[in-house]
C-alpha cells in the first residue's frame, strides 16, 4: 500500500466522491437547466478507468467511496462498476461503498446494489407532493421514486433522505417530511441551496432558506439534541428525542467545516476538485491514460492534494452571491 494522502493542512484524505456521469433523467431546477448539453461520451472515463481511478485512491488510503452524478444509476452498465468495487470491501481496504441517487432506478437496482456490498444510500427527495415534485424535478415522477425507496428498504439498504431547503417551496412540508421519514426509520438531511451553475432567470438567492431558521422551526415541535458526529463534511446532526431520528443540516455556505475536510471529488471526466467551493482543479484523465503503470496517476493525485485549499468562499452575508462557481453540481457531483 502507498503512503496515505495528507494535505498541507495535515488533513488526511480518506473520502472520495466520484461522479460517474453528468447525465440525469431529471432536470431539477436548482441543478440543471431544462436544455442541458451533455458531454460527448468519449470525454467520460470508461468503466474500467473509473475502476482504476478508485482502486488507486483506495490504495492511497481512501476508505469511503460515494458514487454520484448526474444520476449514477442512469450510467450504462454501472452495476459492473459496483460489482468491481466489492472486491475492495471484501479485502477490507474499503470500508464503505455508497451512493447518492434520485431514486428513479432503485426499483430495478436495489437488490443488485445490496449484493455488491452497498449498505447505505442517500436518496434526494424535496417534497411529498406529486405536483410540486414534478415542478421541481421537471422530468421526475414521485410515485416512481417512492417505489424505489420502498424497494431499497425492502432489500435491507439503510436509506437517508436528502432534501434541499427552498424558501416558498417546501417550507410548509417541514413536519410532513420529518414525520414521513420517522415512520419509515429514515434519517433526514436538509441542504442549503448553493449558488451553483448559472443563476439565469431563476432567482436562486430568493430561494435561500437558512437552515438556522429551519432548525428553529423544527424546535417549535420537537426536542433537538446536538450530536457530536463529525463526518469531516459540511453536515451537522441533531437527534429528535420524540422520534429517535437523526436530522442533518448541510450548510455548505458556512466555512466552519473546512478544517476537518477529509474529501476530494472526481468528475466523470477525471478532473479532481479538492474543494467544492473553489474552481481549482487538476486533470487526472491524462495521467491515467498516459501509461499502464499507475505512477503518473499517483503523482498527479499527490500534486493535487498538495494544492488543496484551506477553505472556500461562498458567502451570502454580503447580500449578493459572492464566491459563486460556474460549474453545475451535476458535473462535480453533489
Ligand atoms: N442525481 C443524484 C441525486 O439527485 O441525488 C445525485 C447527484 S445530485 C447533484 C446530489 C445532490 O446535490 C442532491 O441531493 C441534490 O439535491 C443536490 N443539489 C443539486 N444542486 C444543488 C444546489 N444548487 N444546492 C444544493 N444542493 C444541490
Ligand atoms: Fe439530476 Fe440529481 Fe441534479 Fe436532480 S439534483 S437534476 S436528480 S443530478
Amino acid at each position: 500500500m502507498n503512503a496515505p494522502l495528507i494535505d498541507p493542512f495535515a488533513r488526511v484524505i480518506s473520502y472520495l466522491r466520484l461522479s460517474v456521469t453528468d447525465r440525469c433523467d431529471f432536470r431539477c431546477v436548482y441543478c440543471m437547466s431544462e436544455n442541458m448539453t451533455f458531454l460527448p461520451k468519449k470525454e467520460l472515463l470508461t468503466l474500467e478507468e473509473l475502476d482504476r481511478m478508485c482502486s488507486t485512491f483506495i490504495d492511497m488510503g481512501v476508505k469511503k467511496l460515494r458514487i454520484t452524478g448526474g444520476e449514477p444509476l442512469v450510467r450504462r452498465d454501472i452495476l459492473k462498476f459496483f460489482n468491481g468495487m466489492s472486491r475492495h470491501l471484501e479485502s477490507g481496504a474499503l470500508e464503505e461503498l455508497t451512493l447518492t441517487t434520485n431514486g428513479s432506478q432503485l426499483e430495478k437496482y436495489a437488490a443488485d446494489l445490496f449484493a455488491a456490498g452497498v449498505r447505505r444510500i442517500n436518496i434526494s427527495l424535496d417534497t411529498l407532493d406529486e405536483k410540486k415534485f414534478a415542478d421541481i424535478t421537471r422530468w421526475g415522477r414521485l410515485p416512481q421514486v417512492l417505489r424505489g425507496i420502498e424497494a431499497a428498504q425492502a432489500v435491507g439498504l439503510k436509506v437517508k433522505i436528502n432534501a434541499v431547503a427552498l424558501k416558498g417551496f417546501n417550507e410548509d412540508e417541514l413536519f410532513t417530511l420529518t414525520n414521513w421519514c420517522a415512520e419509515r426509520q429514515m434519517d433526514l438531511t436538509f441542504i442549503e441551496v448553493m449558488p451553483m451553475g448559472d443563476l439565469g432567470n431563476e432567482d436562486r438567492f430568493g430561494q435561500y432558506w437558512s437552515l438556522k431558521d429551519l432548525r428553529a422551526e423544527l424546535a417549535t415541535q420537537f426536542t433537538l439534541t446536538d450530536l457530536p458526529d463529525r463526518t469531516g463534511g459540511p453536515a451537522r446532526y441533531v437527534k429528535i428525542n420524540e422520534t429517535g431520528q437523526r436530522i442533518g443540516f448541510i450548510t455548505p455556505l458556512s466555512h466552519n467545516f473546512c478544517e476537518s475536510c477529509n474529501r476530494v471529488r472526481i468528475t466523470c471526466t477525471g478532473e479532481i476538485y479538492t474543494c467544492l467551493g473553489q474552481e481549482g482543479h487538476a486533470d487526472l484523465r491524462g495521467p491515467l491514460r498516459q501509461s499502464e503503470s499507475n505512477e503518473p496517476l499517483e503523482n498527479a493525485i499527490r500534486a493535487a492534494i498538495m494544492d488543496k485549499p484551506k477553505g472556500h468562499d461562498f458567502d451570502y452575508s454580503r447580500q449578493k452571491v459572492d464566491g459563486q462557481v460556474s460549474r453545475h453540481m451535476s458535473h462535480t457531483g453533489g
